[in-house]
């Protein structure tokens, strides 16, 4: 029997200084706090997905 309850899954990585990001890190915080009311952990894992897949310029954004 497997404890998965417990176990929060990976915390995304944000990228620094990214807007988009940080407001998806924030609502993934929110969906895996379990006294929240946005606690939602397949929405967490969409967001996680979200954020490591969102394309930063590599150098200087144009
Ligand atoms: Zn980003």
């Amino acid at each position: 029997m497997f404890l998965t309850d417990d176990v929060l899954p990976d915390e995304p990585r944000a990228a620094t200084g990214c807007a988009v990001c940080r407001a998806l890190k924030s609502q993934w915080r929110q969906a895996t706090d379990k006294g929240n009311p946005a606690y939602d952990m397949s929405h967490a894992v969409d967001l996680a997905i979200e954020i490591s897949r969102h394309p930063h310029a590599k150098k200087r954004q144009a």
